[in-house]
This record gives C-alpha cells, structure tokens and sequence, in this order.
C-alpha cells in the first residue's frame, strides 16, 4: 500500500437534513442532526486510508474544541499528523451543511477564518518519501511555492490537484502537477455547460498534465494529451447523499492510478466509487468488497478494449474472488484468474490477460496460452485443461455478472 500525503483543508461539518431545501428567509426543522470531520483533503484521505494507504495530512489544526475533534477523528482514520501544523488558538473551519433527503443535495454555508497551510510548514515535509501528493487548490501564491518545491523533490511519484473553486492566482499552478481534477462547479463558474469544451480550453494553459472532470450524475471526463475519456455514472439504487461524492471520486482515482490501472478504468473505478457513495449517508465502509455481485454492472462494454481484457473482484458463492473478464468483437467472457496448473493469478501487470497479439489468454506465470472462447488451454504445461468460467453477459452495453453456479470452487 501506498504512502500518500494531502496538503489541504480539514474542516467540521454540521449537517442539516431537511425535508425540503427552504426558502430564503423561511424555516425548517431539521429531521435529523450530525457533526462531522470535513474538508475536500481530509475526505479523500480518510477514504484512501479506508483502501489501506498510509495517508498523511498536511492542513492547519486550530487550538479550539473544533480542533480537538477533527485531531480525533482525522486519528481514529488512520491519518498521520505528523506534519500538520497545531495552533494554539485559531477557528476550526466550519461548514453549515443543509441535506436534502428528497434528492440528496447538500447547500453549505463555509466559515473559514484560520491561517493556511503554507511553505514553511511545507519545506519540513520529507515529500520524496511519499508516493503520491495530493494539493487542494488554496492559498494559490503559497501553493505555487509547494508545487515547483515538491516537483523539484519528486521524480516518479505522481503530484495530483484539486481544483474545486475560482481563486486568485490559479494560473501560477498548472505547470507542476500531473493530474488536476477540475469540479462541475468550477467549470460552470467558467462559462462551459459542455464539459468536453471546457477540457478543451483547460488543455491549454495546463499541456502536459492529464485533466479530470467530474460532472455529478452523468460520470466523469478525462483528457489525456488530446484524447478525451468518458465514464458514466454508475447510479445507486436511490441516491440519498451527494456530500462528499467529489472527494470520493478523487481517492477512488488516485487509488486507482497507485494500483497501476490504465486512466481509462481508473476514472470509471472512481465513478463506480463515487455512486456507491451517494447511495448511502456518509463515507464509511466505501471499500467493503460488496459492490460486484451476480445481476451487477461490472463495467460498460465501450470502456473494455476490442480486444482487451480487465481484472476484477467480484463476489461469487458467498466469497470475494478475482476474475477477468475478455472481449473480442461482440464476445465478451470471464473466468476464475486462476491458472488451472498451478492455481496462481494469471497476469502480472493489472489488467493484462492477454498475449501480445491479443489472440489468447496468457498465463504470465509460465506462459501457457488458453482460447478465449472457451479458456481451453492449448500451449504449456496444463494443456488439456481449461481455466474456470464465470458467466457474463453484455445488457444494455454493459458487461454484467450472471451467477455463480459455473464458478465452481
Ligand atoms: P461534487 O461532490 O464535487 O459536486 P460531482 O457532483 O461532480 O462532485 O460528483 C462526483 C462523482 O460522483 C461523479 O463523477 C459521479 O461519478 C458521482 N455522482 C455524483 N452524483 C451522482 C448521482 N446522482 N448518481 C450517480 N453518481 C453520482
């Protein structure tokens, strides 16, 4: 697992859930009440440490009771505060959050009045022994200095921004980070409805850098050089709290990116995430392996390649297990990724299945070579056998996980 640090906001949220969003100068009774931690940073982090990453923040802790209690929670997260800066005195920033429970919107009121985050606090960080960084986009002048020190600490380890609202200064950051992840919001709040246009324009004050954009429940788009990649929403049965669904998005994104997917999966990995999220209240248990199982959407057919092939877990008899799934032309088929030799995982990179003319599924291990059609082994030392299918089917262009029986054990 990975060690990620997110230099951002931690914030308290006071959640209101109404009814029905009042009108202005109305009341409500709020039906129910919670007090939370919050904050674009600690969100993500928290759910990244929920995936298993050592997760570290860097943010601000005010001395007041507000504080106590974000150290608290941020702790019982998992997350490192080594190198948060604590004040003695300072005003938690706090977020005044009225929820919808008729259509899950949230309206927030924030109140930030603490210093930020800044780069004497940043320099003491030993950023080169991370894997990835993560910035929300803030202080923007401070942020710049963070930025080109970091990209002159670190060489292969991805640097990702978050873009949630207009500031001043943001252009002085384009340059350093490899991903930015725009908001609908932000997008809007420049004029584009379309958000294939705005990538567009995006794509040249940043060139080099991949751009995400995700737009609530019509999925996610991402720009890599000029290629343009879409996800679709991957809908809950009810979706009952939007708080926090961009925060999910991004640690389902990065987790993604840390585990080796193509950008492609990743960002529909971080949908899928993202549309969990919304169907429950709260970000507890995002990672609980219940997501894929039989009658489930596993993937859209147009995000597999033709052919291609993508590694998945599903849960089958009761247990989670790793599959794949493969596509040629129309075919689509999954089996157990389990080599009927010696029962090892078949691919060594993620995702990979097939050999290098994409004509059979390969064995990594030792090589031996199965059909797609029927995953019968035709070259290595289990020929005759063949691996263990899984039955899929492709419904209203999705891949979708039929039944267990053929599993076997
Ligand atoms: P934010 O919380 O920043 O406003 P968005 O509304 O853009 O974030 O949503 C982030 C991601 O959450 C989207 O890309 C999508 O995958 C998922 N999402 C948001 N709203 C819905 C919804 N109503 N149904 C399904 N997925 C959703």
């Amino acid at each position: 697992m990975a060690r990620i640090l997110g230099t951002g906001i931690a914030t308290l949220d006071i959640i209101n859930t109404v009814d029905g969003y009042p009108a202005e100068d109305s009341e409500v009774r709020a039906v129910e009440q919670a007090v939370r931690l919050g904050g674009n940073t600690a969100n993500t982090l928290g759910i990244l440490a929920q995936a298993g990453h050592q997760c570290h923040f860097a943010g601000v802790l005010a001395g007041d009771m507000g504080g106590q209690r974000i150290t608290a929670e941020l702790t019982a997260r998992g997350i490192g505060l080594e190198y948060a800066r604590r004040m003695a005195g300072g005003a938690t920033p706090t977020s005044y959050i009225a929820l919808n429970r008729r259509n899950g919107s949230r309206t927030i009121i924030h109140h930030r009045d603490l210093p930020e985050f800044g780069m004497d606090d940043f320099m003491e960080i030993p950023v080169e022994t991370f894997d990835w960084l993560h910035f929300e986009a803030r202080n923007c002048d401070e942020l710049a200095a963070m930025l080109a020190y970091a990209r002159s600490m670190v060489r292969d380890q991805p640097i990702s921004l978050e873009v949630e609202k207009e500031r001043d200064g943001l252009e002085q950051l384009w340059d350093y980070p490899d991903i930015i992840i725009f908001s609908r919001a932000f997008a809007r709040g420049r004029g584009f409805e379309q958000p294939q246009a705005f990538l567009a324009e995006a794509r040249a004050w940043a060139p080099r850098a991949i751009l995400i954009l995700p737009w609530g429940d019509q999925g996610a788009w991402a720009m890599q050089g000029d290629a343009l990649l879409h996800s679709p929403a991957f809908p809950p049965p009810e979706v009952v709290d939007t708080l926090g669904a961009g925060d999910t998005f991004n640690a389902g994104l990065i987790h993604a990116m840390l585990s080796g997917r193509a950008l492609e999966l990743a960002v529909e990995d971080a949908c899928r995430l993202a549309g969990r999220k919304v169907g429950q209240v709260g970000l507890e248990g995002l990672f609980k392996p219940t997501a894929m199982a039989a009658g489930e959407y596993l993937c859209p057919l147009a995000s597999l390649p033709d052919p291609g092939s993508r590694g998945l877990e599903v849960e089958l008899d009761g247990a989670m297990r790793p599959i794949f799934i493969v596509r040629r032309g129309h075919t689509v088929k999954g089996y157990l990724n389990r080599c009927p030799h010696i029962g090892a995982e078949l691919n060594w990179q993620p995702d990979v299945f097939l050999d290098a003319d994409q004509r059979y599924i390969l064995c990594a291990v030792h090589g031996a070579l199965f059909t797609i059609e029927d995953g019968r082994c035709i070259a290595g030392p289990c020929r005759g056998e063949a691996l263990t299918p899984v039955e899929v089917t492709v419904e209203q262009g999705h891949v979708v996980l039929m039944s267990s029986k053929k599993a076997g054990a």
